[in-house]
């Protein structure tokens, strides 16, 4: 039985104030979630304010996006080694808006993958096709290109600490979510790309988030599927009773 995993992926919003008191909205509000991981992902600048009102909680903290070297002349990056110094258990990565805003592509995504692992943290690494793709019939294709490049070289050891978070990218942000029925026939066919390439036993152990407009509306019947293992949040992750109407509907 895998557990849920719910986390929150605060993308470029809040601020200081803001965000310290989310995080003690959710300290308080989240302390009893025996159920659940959980975590929140906030800006870089936050993440340490963040993690200190987080610290020895149920609630855990997670970055962004890192860069692959430990430390070194590159300008404006932040390395997993800082991001473990403050505290952070997870890295966000391969989001869609760092894949194509930013032009991120498998490789880099690759590289930061075996970073976080060879540190010991957790990455979340997202993969998901556009509208016209989907369109097209490219879901598939897209995912497993994505799925491929951005864990090569991975031991079946290291895969088992991977978390997947298949986000549409046609329902990120947008209020149109996937069916449970769209979002689980992908994440059944991303567990049978896992198990191609690791064997079953690290398919059944890997958790698939489903991300794209979950809300506490839809959440339990996105959640009730039988390979969608929690949620990345983005929007409804910016209010306290919205993330925990999402972490309740996990029950
Ligand atoms: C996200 O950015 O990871 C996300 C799923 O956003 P939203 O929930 O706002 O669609």
């Amino acid at each position: 039985m895998r557990r849920p995993f719910i986390a929150g992926n605060w993308k470029m919003n809040l601020d200081r104030a803001a965000a310290v008191a989310l995080a003690e909205g959710l300290k308080e509000k989240a302390a009893g979630v025996d159920y659940a991981d959980i975590a929140v992902c906030p800006p870089f600048v936050y993440l340490d304010a963040v993690a200190q009102v987080l610290k020895g909680t149920n609630v855990g903290v997670g970055a962004q996006d890192c860069y692959f070297e430990g430390n070194g002349a590159f300008t404006g990056e932040v390395s997993v080694e800082m991001l473990q110094d403050i505290g952070c258990q997870y890295v966000i990565l391969g989001h869609s808006e760092r894949r194509h805003i930013i032009g991120e592509d498998n490789e880099l995504t690759n590289k930061k993958v075996k970073a976080v692992l060879a540190a010991g943290l957790i990455p979340i690494l997202c993969i998901g096709e556009m509208l016209e793709q989907r369109e097209a019939g490219q879901t598939d294709d897209i995912n497993a290109e994505q799925f491929f490049g951005s864990l090569a070289g991975l031991t079946a050891d290291e895969m088992k600490k991977v978390v997947i978070a298949y986000e549409p990218v046609w329902a990120i942000g947008t209020g149109k979510v996937a069916t449970p029925q769209q979002a689980e026939e992908v994440h059944a066919n991303v567990r049978k790309l896992i198990e191609s390439r690791f064997g079953k036993e690290v398919a059944d152990a890997v958790r698939i988030q489903y991300g794209g407009s979950m809300k506490p509306d839809n959440a339990k019947d996105l959640l009730g599927q039988a390979d969608i293992d929690g949620g990345l949040i983005g929007g409804a992750a910016l209010k306290v009773d919205s993330f925990m109407g999402i972490i309740e509907a996990a029950k």
